[in-house]
């Protein structure tokens, strides 16, 4: 099959490296353009990263002698160059939006990291197991933009890809109440142990923005399309504590749940082996075979890449019980730049493709 040809934007950051490594044994992307900030612009992605090469596997060789244009000056010739980019910039909330929105009506697509249009009522935020039908969106959002074939989509906040999936197939005893606190990787935020020495042995209460995130994208993805915009979901109510901790890459959640009906545990733990979505239905190249794992173990799940699941794509579930204020309580774990980040997008990217809302030029 020909591939489609993929352009990173913010290629040299850590989300950035991400996507290039992801891409480098893509079935069906592969990775032709690499831009970034003028600091990066006119060198080699390898003199551009230098130092600054963030993941446990090396930089892949396809990328190395590749020259890293500029995100924000050179639009015309990187869309002349990909049939869709990804996007993970470091920018003001506004300049990212208005770049990511350049790109579309340069008729190319771009699934995208940032938060920047999480909250455009006609981008689709999502998270392919959970809303794939929100793609459909995008005809609306198309016909604002004037455009035929580019558009924005982005995915949402890494936090919630632990607990939200681990809630959805449960909706249908009525989700009432949900509190929520995150154990979150430093990678989230774009750090490693050796540029954040500051967080070994330390906790972090605080997280800019994370708290309101966390409470409110779910509402979204759990939101209907109607008349061209996402109208979000009014419950459950969400309330989120997010903690900063020394790990480098898994999101950990502690959630607790009061439902209008209450289900058995064994109810719960069916629903949890049994569901399945689009991308499982589809057989996406990045689907993990069985979306939510639970462990029986009391000690599980863990953090580390090698005690989770389908190499950090599947949601890591255990400790379900009883709770004496909620009706139960379990702990939920995602890998952040896999699932949560990069990978996330990937997935999402091959659901636009496989939909056919991305398309070769
Ligand atoms: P990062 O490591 O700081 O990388 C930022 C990237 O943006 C670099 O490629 C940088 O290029 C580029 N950039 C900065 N200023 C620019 C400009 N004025 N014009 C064009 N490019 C510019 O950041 P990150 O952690 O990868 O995060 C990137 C985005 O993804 C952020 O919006 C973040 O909120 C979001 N995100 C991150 C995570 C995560 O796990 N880290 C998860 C979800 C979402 P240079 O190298 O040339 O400076």
């Amino acid at each position: 099959m020909e591939k489609y040809k993929v352009g990173v934007i913010g290629a040299t950051g850590m989300v950035g490296q991400r996507f290039v490594s992801l891409l480098e044994h893509h079935p069906w992307f592969t990775l032709t353009a690499v831009a970034a900030s003028s600091r990066s612009a006119g060198k080699t992605y390898a003199e551009a990263i230098g130092n600054r090469w963030a993941l446990e596997t090396p930089m892949p060789e396809c990328a190395k002698n590749l020259v890293v244009l500029n995100a924000t000056d050179d639009i015309e010739a990187i869309t002349a160059q990909v049939d869709f980019v990804f996007s993970a910039v470091d920018m003001k909330k506004e300049e990212i939006k208005a770049l990511e929105e350049a790109y579309a009506k340069h008729e190319c697509p771009v699934v995208s990291n940032n938060s920047a249009h999480r909250w455009t009522s006609d981008v689709p935020m999502v998270v392919p197991e959970i809303n794939p039908e929100h793609i459909k969106v995008i005809e609306a959002q198309r016909k604002r933009l004037g455009v035929e074939r580019g558009f924005v989509a982005v995915k949402s906040n890494c936090s919630l890809q632990s607990y939200v999936p681990a809630l959805h197939p449960l909706r249908g005893f009525g989700l009432e109440q949900v509190l929520v606190c995150t154990y979150q990787a430093i990678s989230g935020a774009g750090k490693t142990f050796e540029t954040w020495p500051e967080i070994v042995d330390n906790v972090v209460p605080y997280i800019g923005g994370e708290e309101e995130k966390s409470e409110q994208e779910p509402m979204k993805l759990w939101g209907k399309v109607e008349n061209g915009v996402i109208v979000n979901a009014e419950s459950p109510a969400i309330t989120a504590q997010c903690l900063r901790v020394p790990v480098s890459n898994g999101h950990m959640a502690a959630v607790f749940v009061r439902f209008q009906n209450k289900p058995s545990m064994d109810e719960i733990k069916e629903l949890w082996a049994n569901f399945s979505g689009r991308p499982q239905e589809l057989a996406l190249p990045s689907a993990p075979k069985q979306f939510l794992h639970y462990f029986e173990e009391p000690d599980r799940p863990q953090t580390r890449l090698d005690r989770m699941c389908e190499g950090g794509m599947a949601v890591c579930i255990g400790r379900l019980r009883p709770d004496t204020q909620y009706d139960y309580k379990f702990v939920c774990l995602s890998h952040n730049t896999l699932r949560g980040a990069a990978g996330g997008a990937v997935l999402l990217a091959e659901l636009l493709c496989a939909e056919g809302y991305i398309t070769r030029r």
